[in-house]
C-alpha cells in the first residue's frame, strides 16, 4: 500500500507570459511526482495561477477588460505550458474561484485573535506586491533587484498577522528539520534573515490602493493583501475547511518554490499554518534562477528563453533532460542555445540514442529480434535513490548516464559484431553473443525504468521496444540530430584539391 504524498508549486501572476522559472517549477514537482508514483504510492500535485493584486488589475485596464475576464484569458497559456512540459498534475487553482475565496474569507475569520489593525510607514515594491524594511531598501539602492523599479513608499492602514507570535515554532520547526528547507545553505540563510524575529506582516490594504482583490469580511475599506490569499491556495485547493478530505493530503511532503519567494514560504505561511492550526509542510524544495550566458534573463536585456521554443524544436524529452541534468535542481544555472543543442547530439543523440539503436538492431539482425532472458541489471542503484530523497534531481539523472556510458564502454570492450562474425567456425560464439546481448538489453531496460520521472517518451519507447523479450521497434531514431543553434559537422566538406 503506497502513501498518499502531496507536492505544490508556486502560483505564478498572470499577467506576463509563463517563462523558464514557472516551467522549472512543473518540471521538478513532476519528476518528484511521477518517481513517487513509481514506487506505489498516490500523488496529488497542484498547480494554479495567482490571479489578484494591483499588477493584473493594470494589465487588464491596459487592454480595456475587466480583470477577471482578463485572467480567463491568460491563465490558459500556463495551463498549456504545464501540459507541454508534460506535468501530471491533479489539481489546478485559480485564485478566483468561488471555493478558494470563500475559503480565504473563512480563513480570515478563524485568524481573528492574530490579526489586529495598525499603521504601515514604508516602502513596497508592486513587482512583488510585498513590503520592505528600510534596511533592504538601503542595501538595495531603492530599487528592488529582482523587478529593476524603485520602491514606492507608502502610508496607509492596515490589518497585520501578529506572525511574530509564532517565531520560535518556526524556526524550531526549521532547525530541527520538521519543516526542511532544501538545500541546507537556503536553510541558514533564512534563519539569519529571523534570528531578531518574524516580523508581523501586513495582510490587507486600503481598497482604494488594491482594488482588486479578495474583499477582507466585515470592512468594506479593506481587501485582503494578495499573498495571505495566494498562499491559501495551497489547502484550499484540497478542500480546506470544509471538504474534510484536505486531511488525506495534507501535510504537503515537498512545496517546490523558487529561492526569490522562499521568505514567504518560510516567514508568513508557517505562521498562518500555525494560528490556524494547521500543520506544517514537511519540506520546502528551493530551486534558483536560469540564467542565459551568465546574465538574468530580462526582457530589457532582450534574453528571455521561451520553454515552448525548446519544446518545440526539441522535444519535450529534451526539455526536461537539460533541464533536469544541467541546471541543478537546487541551485542557479546557466542556459545557451549552443550548450542545450550540445547536449542534446552528444548526451541525447550520441550516447542514449545511437545506443538504444545499436542494440535493437543487433538483437534484430543476429537474433531475428529475439533477445531471450535478459538478466537484472547488476548495476547499484543506491547513489540514483538516495539523490531522488535528497531532492538532487541533477545527481539522479547524473547516475543514469554513468549507467549508460558503462553500457557503452561494455559493448565496445566486447565487441558483440566481431563475435556475431566467429559464429560459423566457433560453437560457443552463438551463446556467448547472446549472452552478451541479453546483457545490453537488460542494461537498457533498467536505464528506461530509472529515466522514468525524467524523460517519460524515451523511457516509454526504451520499454516497449525490450520489455516484451522480442524486439517491437515502432522506427525511428530516438532523438535525431538537430543543428540549429551549433554548426552541421555533416555539412562540413570541405572541397579537397585534386
Ligand atoms: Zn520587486
Amino acid at each position: 500500500m503506497g502513501k498518499n504524498l502531496y507536492i505544490t508549486t508556486a502560483i505564478p501572476y498572470v499577467n506576463a507570459k509563463p517563462h523558464i522559472g514557472n516551467a522549472l517549477d512543473y518540471l521538478i514537482a513532476d519528476i518528484w511526482s511521477r518517481y513517487q508514483k513509481q514506487n506505489g504510492h498516490q500523488v496529488r500535485f497542484q498547480v494554479g495561477t495567482d490571479e489578484h493584486g494591483n499588477k493584473i488589475a493594470a494589465k487588464a485596464a491596459e487592454q480595456g477588460l475587466d480583470p477577471k475576464s482578463y485572467t480567463d484569458q491568460t491563465h490558459i497559456a500556463f495551463k498549456d505550458l504545464m501540459t507541454k512540459v508534460g506535468a501530471e498534475y491533479t489539481d489546478f487553482v485559480r485564485t478566483t474561484d468561488d471555493h478558494h475565496v470563500a475559503a480565504v474569507q473563512w480563513i480570515w475569520q478563524k485568524l481573528q485573535p492574530y490579526i489586529y489593525k495598525g499603521t504601515y510607514e514604508g516602502w513596497y515594491c508592486i513587482g512583488h506586491e510585498a513590503f520592505f524594511t528600510d534596511k533592504e531598501v538601503d542595501a538595495t539602492g531603492g530599487i528592488c533587484p529582482d523587478h529593476q523599479k524603485p520602491y514606492e513608499h507608502v502610508s496607509e492602514e492596515n490589518y497585520y498577522l501578529k506572525a511574530s507570535a509564532f517565531t520560535d515554532k518556526v524556526r524550531e520547526a526549521i532547525e530541527h528539520n520538521r519543516m526542511q528547507i532544501v538545500p541546507e545553505f537556503r536553510k541558514k540563510e533564512f534563519l539569519e534573515l529571523i534570528k531578531d524575529g518574524i516580523r508581523d506582516v501586513s495582510i490587507s490594504r486600503p481598497r482604494k490602493n488594491l482594488s482588486w482583490g479578495i474583499p477582507v469580511p466585515n470592512d468594506p475599506d479593506q481587501v485582503m493583501y494578495v499573498w495571505l490569499d495566494a498562499l491559501a491556495n495551497y489547502i484550499t485547493v484540497l478542500g480546506y475547511p470544509d471538504n474534510e478530505q484536505w486531511r488525506d493530503y495534507w501535510p504537503a511532503e515537498v512545496q517546490v518554490v523558487g529561492k526569490d519567494i522562499l521568505r514567504f514560504h518560510a516567514g508568513i505561511w508557517p505562521p498562518m499554518l500555525l494560528a490556524l492550526d494547521v500543520p506544517l509542510p514537511k519540506k520546502l524544495l528551493v530551486h534558483g534562477f536560469v540564467n542565459v550566458q551568465g546574465a538574468k534573463m530580462s526582457k530589457s536585456v532582450g534574453n528571455v528563453v521561451d520553454p515552448n521554443e525548446i519544446i518545440d524544436q526539441y522535444g519535450l524529452d529534451a526539455f526536461r533532460y537539460f533541464f533536469s541534468r544541467h541546471i541543478p535542481t537546487l541551485d542557479d544555472g546557466d542556459f545557451t542555445w549552443e550548450k542545450f543543442e550540445n547536449a542534446y547530439n552528444n548526451e541525447l543523440g550520441n550516447d542514449l540514442g545511437n545506443l538504444v539503436q545499436r542494440v535493437s538492431s543487433m538483437v534484430t539482425r543476429y537474433q531475428s529480434g529475439v533477445i531471450g532472458d535478459a538478466p537484472q541489471s547488476e548495476h547499484d542503484m543506491k547513489p540514483y535513490r538516495d539523490a531522488m530523497t535528497s531532492l538532487n534531481f541533477n545527481e539522479a539523472i547524473d547516475e543514469v548516464w554513468v549507467t549508460i556510458r558503462s553500457l557503452n564502454q561494455y559493448l565496445e570492450s566486447v565487441k558483440p559484431w566481431e563475435i556475431a562474425k566467429k559464429r560459423d567456425s566457433d560453437p560457443e560464439a552463438e551463446a556467448h553473443l547472446s549472452e552478451v546481448l541479453a546483457q545490453a538489453v537488460g542494461s537498457l531496460l533498467q536505464i528506461g525504468d530509472l529515466l522514468v520521472p525524467f524523460m517519460p517518451n524515451a523511457a516509454k519507447r526504451i520499454q516497449t521496444m525490450f520489455e516484451t523479450g522480442v524486439i517491437r521497434d515502432d522506427g525511428g531514431m530516438l532523438f535525431p540530430k538537430v543543428y540549429i543553434h551549433t554548426p552541421d559537422p555533416r555539412a562540413n566538406h570541405t572541397p579537397r584539391e585534386k
